[in-house]
């Protein structure tokens, strides 16, 4: 670490003993991760250079989404709304963009309840190369007319690198879904992208290597990722997925990368929406992802998993209470150190 103006020699410091410097600007301070094989670093001096205040060694494979690299929690802003300050954010909107209609009537009940951002998939990563594959770029444009619409952020599905700068023409936020969290290629497209990403975790991915997925986003000068917990496969078949709540205390302690929750894939059902929305905010989540449709038994995708109009209503008035109380009382659901 090291103050301003003093990192170039620090820098060529480390680029002559050939290792890679990955500089993150702080308020107060400069950090600059050395990456590459650890025997070169015998050969620098890295303590004595001038503005170097401390050096720590990061024991984790994943260095610029650890938390020792950077202490401080990151808000990430995605086109002016904040994720992580502490005011959880919701991403809420259907599985699929079917219609211009059925998105205009969701993103209107989303944003009238208190979204932040209207989630629709244009790209849909189906199980089944027969089921509703999505509207493509058709879908794109009526999000983004529905940002015009609302004043929503949109985020939305990237399932291939091609896709990549017709999505980022029309999306605030790139999602990388559950079954592309290690596509290195995509990951690594992605971090060229310029956009921030939500990263979901793998259908079967450990937090380690979930964070590894988000260090291929980062290692290319992508700052902004922001993870999402939807559950992991377990033998237990009563539930789409496993909703693992644990991962946002894990995520919380090992990374400065803010977390939301999608309850909506973790549980597969819409009665459990409700209560595992609660929990992860209790927990300490930095906001969620919700499916809501306006008639889910007409949805073409995940429409046992998509919230009424008034269901949806009713978990964001319980949402909105539990965060004040929580401000209010001030209850801090996880100690960070
Ligand atoms: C989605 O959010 O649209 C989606 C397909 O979710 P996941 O990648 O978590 O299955
Ligand atoms: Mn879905």
């Amino acid at each position: 670490m090291q103050r301003q103006n003093k990192s170039k020699g620090v820098i060529e410091a480390i680029n002559e003993a050939g290792l890679e410097a990955k500089v993150m600007e702080g308020s107060q301070q400069k950090i600059v991760g050395v990456i590459g094989d650890k025997t070169r670093l015998a050969a620098v001096p890295v303590d004595a250079l001038p503005g170097v205040e401390t050096s720590i060694s990061i024991s984790k494979s994943y260095k610029l989404a650890s938390r020792e690299f950077h202490p401080q929690s990151s808000i990430i802003d995605v086109a002016g709304v904040k994720i992580g300050d502490g005011t959880p954010v919701v991403m809420a909107g259907p599985c699929a963009v079917e219609s211009k209609e059925q998105l205009f009537e969701a993103a209107d009940i989303v944003k009238a309840a208190g979204a932040q951002f209207l989630r629709g998939g244009a790209y849909k990563p189906r199980t089944s190369p027969y089921s509703f594959q999505g509207l493509e770029d058709e879908g794109l444009k009526y999000l983004a007319e529905a940002r015009e619409r609302t004043g929503l952020r949109v985020v939305t599905e990237v399932t291939t690198v091609e896709a990549i700068e017709g999505v980022a023409k029309y999306a605030d936020m790139l999602q990388v879904g559950a079954r592309n969290m290690q596509n290195f290629g995509l990951l690594k497209e992605v971090g060229k992208c310029g956009k921030p990403v939500l990263l979901k975790r793998g259908l079967a991915a450990t937090i380690d290597e979930w964070l590894n997925a988000a260090e291929y986003i980062m290692n290319e000068g992508n700052p902004n990722v922001v993870l999402c917990e939807r559950g992991i496969r377990t033998y237990e078949t009563y539930t789409r997925n496993t909703l693992d709540l644990s991962a946002v205390a894990a995520v919380k302690h090992l990374s400065h990368l803010p977390i939301i929750v999608d309850p909506s894939h973790g549980t597969g059902k819409w009665r459990m929406v409700k209560p595992m929305a609660f929990a992860a905010i209790a927990a300490g989540a930095d906001g969620l992802m919700i499916e809501v449709h306006p008639n889910p038994a007409k949805a073409l995708s995940d429409g046992p998993q998509s919230l009424t109009p008034e269901n949806y209503r009713e978990v964001m008035s319980g949402i909105k209470k539990l965060s004040a109380f929580m401000k209010e009382e001030n209850i801090v659901p996880m100690t960070i150190g």
